[in-house]
């Protein structure tokens, strides 16, 4: 397999909000291709028609593009081996379902949705475990096996719907060698005889995904631990199709677990115990109602990766924050989990913080920008901006925090908490406060200078530093918080320090 390219894919279907999970697994199939230079394809799996959702497939490509994920073959980049959507390759998946009737590994089936349903009463009434059309029920419905080959002919000429499916024999043992998990042994006789071509003429699932990472070359198959029931099936068309020597290596990641640590995380979770669970703001074209993203909630896509990457994995150190660079390098399959992880909100949060805090004022301007609601913002250079980034940045956990973090360095807050000031106010401070205003009606008075000023004043009237700077946090800011006072002072300058001063002193009121 030496000279044979490493090719990996991922492989939605189109039917709504990219949930975390399907992120992780682009991202340790990126990581892995990018690693082992191979290629990372994007494929759409729309053959059920029933659960497409209009919108969903361009949503997914807009959040790998925001993820930074580019696929390097995709219905939207092309690629040798297209088309990349299941639904334009119709024609493929019918003759390989064709062949694998003629080789007898699949047969016609012609029950209509009525004779299903009896047949699933039928088996409830017997206390009959399995409700499955299987080798137990095959012989009494109604299919190629169970009629004569006159009589599937001719139903077959009259075009009486009918489904191809698998004919799953009992007594053998199916073996997938799993990457992350080793050997798993399935019983063939649990397996049922799954659609494999549906009377609308598309394929179902278990079929187009083997033909096409057949024809596509994939070489290594990583998707969610869901998907390890459906792995029998596949291993089984693997077999009558291509032989097992062509078959890619599986790789079932783990689940991403609800807090609580019971069950897979949901959508619903997310609702319930309001935090997302979408990569991106999604909208639902029948509802209208819009489920909030990481994205507009104001994560960095580099902490995003991140916390996905680390739900799961480790490279075995204490490291937690990981570059997309470093976990190309760093990243290996075998030290994916083999047990869900919980998925911890708090601590999704504390990854955003972390790159707020590592990230450089530029790279985060075109960031904060959208968060930015900040009318004047256009009266203000980029440079501006840049050093009011510099300045909150490490405060805000979220994007969004930068608006009340920075709102103040751009106008003279809206609301003043002069109840914090009010109560240990006195006439020597109110003195002291227009002596400093007069001290500093300069324009152009800088920050360090101003600091200068007020600290000698505290000394020449004996007033602890302390008792003063807290007011004046105030009346520049409106609340107690915000970086070091002096660097707003010196940000907004002199002549609006000063007004400021002046503006909340009118509104002290003591005894
Ligand atoms: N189409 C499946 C999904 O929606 C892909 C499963 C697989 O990767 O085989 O997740």
């Amino acid at each position: 397999m030496d000279d044979v390219q490493l090719r990996v894919r991922f492989a939605p279907s189109p039917t709504g909000g990219l949930h975390l999970g399907g992120v992780r697994t682009v991202l340790y199939n990126y990581l892995f291709a990018k690693q082992q230079r191979g290629k990372f394809i994007v494929r759409i799996e729309d053959t059920d028609q029933r659960r497409f959702v209009k919108g969903a497939e361009e949503y997914i490509f807009e959040c790998l593009d925001w993820c930074g994920l580019s696929a390097d073959e995709s219905v939207q980049n092309g690629g040798p081996h297209g088309p990349y959507r299941q639904s334009e390759r119709k024609e493929i998946y019918r003759a390989y379902a064709l062949k694998l009737v003629e080789n007898g590994h699949a047969y016609y089936a012609f029950d209509t949705p009525e004779a299903l349903e009896e047949m699933r009463e039928k088996l409830k009434a017997k206390g009959s475990e399995s409700l499955m059309y299987d080798h137990h029920v095959r012989s009494e419905m109604k299919n190629s096996l169970s009629l004569s080959p006159e009589e599937t002919q001719s139903l077959l000429k009259e075009n009486i719907p009918y489904v191809i499916r698998i004919k799953a024999n009992p007594g053998n043992t199916i073996i997938l060698n799993d990457v992350i998990r080793g050997e798993i042994k399935f019983d063939s006789g649990n397996v049922d005889d799954k659609v494999l071509l549906k009377a609308d003429g598309m394929p179902t699932y278990h079929l187009a995904v083997v033909v096409d990472d057949y024809l596509m070359k994939i070489t290594h198959a990583f998707r969610g631990e869901e998907w390890l029931p459906s792995a029998p099936v596949h291993v089984m068309l693997w077999q009558y199709l291509f032989g097992l020597d062509a078959m890619p290596a599986w790789a079932h990641l783990p689940l991403i677990l609800k807090p609580d640590g019971h069950g897979k995380l949901s959508k619903r979770d997310g609702d319930r115990l309001g935090f997302p669970v979408y990569a991106m703001d999604w909208k639902d074209p029948f509802s209208g109602e819009i489920t909030k993203g990481f994205k507009e909630l104001g994560f960095l896509p580099e902490a995003f990766l991140n916390l996905l990457a680390v739900l799961g994995w480790n490279d075995g150190s204490e490291q937690e924050i990981f570059s997309l660079e470093e976990l190309i390098k760093k990243f290996s399959l075998e030290r994916v989990h083999h047990a869900g992880a919980k998925f911890d909100y708090e601590k999704a949060r504390w990854f955003n913080h972390e790159w707020i805090k590592k990230l450089p004022a530029k790279d985060l301007l075109p960031r904060v920008k959208p968060f930015m609601d900040i009318p004047n913002v256009e009266d203000f250079t980029d440079d501006y901006i840049l050093s009011a980034i510099g300045m909150v940045k490490d405060r805000c956990t979220l994007l969004t925090d930068f608006n009340q973090q920075l709102g103040f360095l751009f106008h003279s807050p809206e609301k003043i908490d002069v109840g914090a000031i009010n109560p240990k106010w006195n006439e020597i401070k109110n003195t002291f406060f227009l002596e400093f205003c007069q001290a500093i009606e300069e324009e152009n008075i800088s920050g360090e200078k101003m600091e200068e000023i007020f600290k000698r004043f505290c000394s020449n009237k004996n007033i602890k530093p302390g008792e003063v700077l807290l007011p004046l946090r105030i009346m520049l800011v409106g609340g107690k918080y915000g970086p070091g006072v002096f660097d707003i002072a010196g940000m907004i300058g002199s002549i609006e320090t000063r007004n400021r001063i002046l503006h909340t002193l009118q509104l002290i009121t003591h005894e």
